[in-house]
């Protein structure tokens, strides 16, 4: 059952999409990240960040962050080794950040309409893309964990 879908006027001021929180799959291979660049017409759209989205109440963190990213990449949900998570706490709302590794075969493909485009970028490189506001602020910490990843 989906009972995620739906907006939280959150303690921050803002306004985020999933009832009960939201999970993205930050994918690391080699020394490269798996983004996203998502469409225009979403939330925040035209900017690049990690697959992912509202969290159901029955899932996991990673349960979640899985799904939406088979959804929006057409991924192979076994090739993916999940890792650590870094949450952003908001008070009546998070979002976490699975950190996961890609085994060698795992490829994008069957983009929903949310994606315009995934791509394997840098993790050096990263910053060098218009990024997702909530990615961008985020970044910093995830680098820290991403460098002991990928190092
Ligand atoms: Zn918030």
């Amino acid at each position: 059952m989906r009972d995620g879908d739906g907006w939280v006027e959150c303690d921050c001021g803002n306004r985020h999409w999933g009832k009960h929180g939201a999970a993205g799959l930050l994918l690391i291979r080699d020394q490269h990240l798996l983004l996203q660049h998502r469409a225009p017409w979403v939330h925040n759209g035209d900017t690049w960040g990690v697959p992912g989205g509202a969290r159901d109440s029955h899932e996991t963190i990673i349960e979640a962050a899985v799904r939406e990213a088979v959804e929006e990449t057409g991924i192979d949900a076994t090739l993916v080794k999940p890792l650590t998570t870094f949450s952003d706490l908001h008070g009546n709302w998070r979002y976490d950040t699975v950190l996961a590794t890609a085994a060698i075969g795992l490829e994008p493909h069957n983009l929903n309409d949310e994606s315009h485009e995934v791509r394997w970028v840098n993790w050096q490189e990263v910053t060098q893309l218009d990024l997702h506001p909530s990615f961008a602020k985020t970044w910093p910490q995830i680098e820290t964990l991403v460098i002991q990843l990928v190092n």
